[in-house]
């Protein structure tokens, strides 16, 4: 038992050191090995450089759990050595008792046997049971810190979007981030405004989407949705009026179905709501309802575009007044792309809406057009405005127009 003991503390204290390294080690797999990321690594000849990262993390783990094997074996054949000569002055005593003629030669077989039973029974119980279930100590004692870990929670409430949105004076800084990704940044958004945010990469703008809708909350400031303070609140509270298309949006390996009514996913699935969901975007799937859209799962796969697609109908389909676009159109021609951001100024009438884009282009079909650099917000107005007031927006906006224009105009 003091063996088991021991071994649950050294490997409970392995798991710790090899958290991390063996999370590198699955990810470097996960680079060699899943669909996701094979065709890339090989087409560009990385297949070695992640292999090779592969073996180094895979024998690190391997060492730290062999010094961690030795130590405690080491200690449960010194342990082991210690049953035997107990079981060695057992059988001895036994032996002179039969000898003196205090125990008949009967008894002696009867005791000896016994005692033997004993032994491999308690070995049994401690060594396998309690050693398997010791092997694990240190996953579960991880598991249980992380559902130790305090639960974002705040009290409950009523958004009443008719408020707007108020983000006052926040400033945000990731956790290890050298400097505020967002800082000093005040804004509004009116009941019905559709503000675009555009910006360089690594501006700020995903950080402030983020803010604005309570994933993040900001460490100086506040950000105040529908009257109610994001810090305060409950997450859910903002998410239950929220509508949001992610820059990174996930393709669920589900039917189309389930693709696009994943918020009502456990409810009656409303198809004529989600006809309308991809009319309104214009898509034009030739794809059954329950068709899977996984080629792992016996379905078929789509285009880049076309699960863009997707992830905007299920923004849409879901009940929202406040709706938000991070760059959701990355992968669809600008033919498209125009059409899905007319439809979207339709949609987003008498709703908070926020769109997030790179194409400027896209951006003045906004009410008014944020312009943030470094995490702040260098100005703000109408396209027009903009054009004549901020020397960023006119040249970012100079930079894109030149694609479109010959030479003479
Ligand atoms: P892009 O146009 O490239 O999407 P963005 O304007 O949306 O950029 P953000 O994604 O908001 O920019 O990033 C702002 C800054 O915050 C960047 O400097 C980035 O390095 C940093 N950052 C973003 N996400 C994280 C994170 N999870 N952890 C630490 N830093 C982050």
């Amino acid at each position: 038992m003091l063996a088991q003991v021991v071994r649950a503390s050294v490997f409970t204290r392995l798991e710790c050191a090899n958290a991390s390294v063996r999370r590198e080690n699955e990810y470097y797999y996960k680079t060699i090995c899943d669909r996701e990321y094979f065709k890339e690594t090989r087409v560009l000849g990385a297949y070695n450089f992640f292999q090779k990262r592969f073996s180094e993390t895979l024998r690190l783990i391997t060492r730290n759990t062999w010094k961690a094997e030795r130590k405690t074996a080491l200690l449960q054949m010194s342990l082991n050595l210690a049953s035997f000569a107990g079981m060695a002055v057992s059988s001895y005593m036994l032996f002179t008792a039969t000898l003196s003629g205090e125990i008949s030669a009967g008894t002696f077989a009867a005791v000896y046997s016994a005692l033997g039973t004993v032994f491999s029974i308690m070995e049994n119980i401690v060594t396998t049971h309690l050693g398997n279930m010791n092997k694990d100590m240190g996953k579960a004692a991880n598991f249980i810190r992380v559902m130790d870990m305090p639960e974002r929670t705040g009290a409950g409430g009523s958004v009443d979007l008719s408020k707007g949105i108020a983000v006052e004076n926040i400033r945000f800084t990731y956790p290890g981030g050298e400097r505020p990704s967002i800082e000093d940044v005040s804004l509004t958004i009116a009941d019905g405004e559709t503000i675009a945010i555009v910006g360089e990469n690594g501006a700020g703008k995903s950080t402030l989407v983020r803010l604005l809708i309570g994933v993040y909350r900001p460490q100086t400031g506040r950000v105040t949705v529908g009257g109610l303070d994001t810090a305060k609140i409950a997450p859910g509270c903002v998410f239950k009026h929220t509508s949001a298309v992610f820059q990174k949006y996930q393709r669920y390996k589900m039917t189309l179905k389930e693709n696009i009514a994943i918020s009502d996913a456990e409810s009656a699935v409303d198809e004529t709501k989600m006809d309308a969901s991809l009319k309104d975007i214009g898509a034009e799937l030739e794809t059954g309802w329950d068709t899977m859209l996984s080629p792992e799962f016996g379905g078929i796969d789509l285009s880049g575009g076309q699960w863009q697609h997707i992830a905007i109908a299920r923004g849409l389909y879901r009940t929202h007044g406040f709706i938000i676009l991070d760059e959701p159109t990355s992968s669809i021609d600008p033919v498209e792309e125009t059409r899905i951001y007319q439809q979207f100024k339709q949609i987003s009438v008498g709703k908070c809406a926020v769109i997030v884009t790179h194409r400027l282009g896209s951006a003045k079909l906004a009410n008014r057009i944020i312009v943030m650099d470094k995490g702040k917000i260098v100005a703000a107005g109408t396209h027009d405005d903009l054009l004549l007031q901020s020397e960023k927006y006119f040249k970012m906006w100079e930079a894109q127009a030149k694609w479109y224009k010959n030479e003479t105009e």
